[in-house]
Order: structure tokens, then sequence, then C-alpha cells
């Protein structure tokens, strides 16, 4: 989206805008995304000193993989980046469109739990432990172990 400076307010007060951009606008469509269908993003505008400041309150619904259970789970995202921009002369027109991109590529959970506590797949038989027992003998030995030589 690119936001025209002739509709920022000049006299040093906020201009906001609002815009939802798809996933395919932001380029995110990568691996490491499961699923991200749009941003929705406030955009808060402010002249100072021939620069504009501006601050994005951005959310979205991203789908993870837990990086324990392997489980796909959704999870709501709501954050703020505050951006910077020089000017030049003849400019006339604002595009944040990439420096949003890298930003939610930065702040997206680089190891997902699907909730703090979960307690990951059974290395013996693989089975979800959130989901289910197993009798299975598991760390117990080398954790009692390493508990002995710390
Ligand atoms: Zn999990
Ligand atoms: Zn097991």
């Amino acid at each position: 989206m690119n936001i025209a400076l002739k509709d920022i307010s000049k006299s040093g007060d906020e201009s906001v805008f609002k815009n939802r951009y798809k996933s395919e606008e932001l380029d995110l469509n990568i691996d490491r995304f499961i699923k991200l269908e749009y941003v929705d993003a406030e955009i808060k505008v402010k002249f100072k000193d021939n620069k504009l400041d501006v601050k994005v309150n951005y959310l979205y619904n991203g789908k993870f993989r837990c990086v324990r259970c392997l489980e796909e789970f959704e999870r709501h995202i709501k954050n703020s980046v505050y951006l910077k921009y020089d000017l030049s002369f003849d400019q006339e027109f604002l595009d944040i469109t990439e420096d949003i991109r890298n930003e939610i590529i930065l702040s997206y959970p680089s190891k997902p739990l699907c909730k703090d506590d979960c307690k990951g797949l059974c290395p013996v038989c693989g089975k979800n432990l959130n989901l289910y027992d197993c009798d299975c003998e598991k760390q117990e030995l080398n954790n009692s172990f390493s508990k002995l030589t710390k």
C-alpha cells in the first residue's frame, strides 16, 4: 500500500491509515509460514523534522507447527513496530510494505510451542504425550544420571 504524502497532516498531527496486507502482497508464502492469510495494520504517521515517524500496530492469525509435538496450532499475534523514514525532495508516496514484511519475518516465533508445557512426543513410541499416556521407559534413567553428575 502506498501512502500519499499529501494525505499526511502537515501540522505535525498524527495521521492514521488502515490496511489489510494479503499474504501474497507481503510475499510471505515461504516454508516457515504454514498459514497466514493476511495482516491487518494500523499505520500512524507523523511528520517530524522532514522525516516521517511511523508506528505500525499489526495483527494476524498465524498457523504454526509446534516444535515438540509437531501438531499444528493457530495463534493470534499482535505487535507494534516503530519505523523512521527520511524523505527525499520529490517524494510523493510512502510504501512500508517491505518493512512490515521484514518485521513479521523477524518476529515470527522461531520455536513455536502449542503450549508452554507441551509434553512433546515420546522418544520411544512417538505418541503425542499431550493426548496419550504410554508405558515406555523414557529418559528417567538418563535424567537421574545427569542429576548425579551435576
Ligand atoms: Zn506441542
Ligand atoms: Zn512411548
